[in-house]
């Protein structure tokens, strides 16, 4: 549930009256089919059922916990706004996140260390489908990147050295 900010000197007021904005994730599941399967199910599922059908099952169910309430989801709903997206989700197979048969898991194979000048920064790798381990993950792969960029200055300087030691 979406409440009012209040912070700021114009602080409304929000009370068991004041129209609110109330969030539902609808989840897609068909229990005993496999994963993959009931994610492609699913997204067909959210991208055909009309707006229609949606708004019909929202303020049904809203009416069905809330009646004996007094609340009428014709009545007291004022709007939908339907966002046919689903949020971010890998759907790991099994040893893609520990591992399996004593082999380790590919993210951690990924997220070790660079692979020349490329490293990789998903939060697929890590399982957390949110935006703080999105940030974590870039900033692990760019502290990578800048210690083999200072490893190979480095060996630049001692190559040089070597290399008027010589001509020396
Ligand atoms: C609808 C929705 C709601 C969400 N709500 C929240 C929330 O409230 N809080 C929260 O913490 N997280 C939320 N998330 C999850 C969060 O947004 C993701 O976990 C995060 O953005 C993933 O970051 P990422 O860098 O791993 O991948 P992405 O953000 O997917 O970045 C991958 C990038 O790679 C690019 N790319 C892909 N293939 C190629 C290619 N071959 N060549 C070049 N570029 C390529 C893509 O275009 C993309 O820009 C939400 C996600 C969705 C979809």
């Amino acid at each position: 549930m979406r409440t009012i900010a209040t912070f700021g000197a114009d602080s409304k007021t929000v009370g068991p009256d004041t129209p609110t904005v109330v969030s539902i994730i609808t989840p897609f599941l068909y229990p005993g089919l496999p994963a993959s399967e009931q994610c492609s199910k699913g997204r067909a599922e959210l991208l055909s059922i009309s707006f229609r059908d949606f708004e019909r099952k929202e303020r049904e169910q809203f009416t069905d916990m809330f009646a004996a309430s007094g609340f009428d989801g014709r009545r007291n709903i004022a709007g939908i706004i339907l966002n046919r997206w689903g949020h971010h989700f890998i759907v790991a197979q099994p040893g893609f996140l520990f591992g399996k048969d004593g082999m380790p898991a590919p993210g951690d194979v990924l997220r070790k260390a660079p692979f020349g000048r490329i490293a990789f920064a998903n939060t697929d790798l890590t399982g957390g489908s949110r935006h703080d381990v999105a940030m974590e993950e870039g900033e692990r792969a760019v502290t990578q990147l800048l210690a083999a960029v200072q490893r190979l200055a480095r060996l630049a300087v001692s190559l040089d050295h070597v290399e008027w030691g010589r001509k020396a």
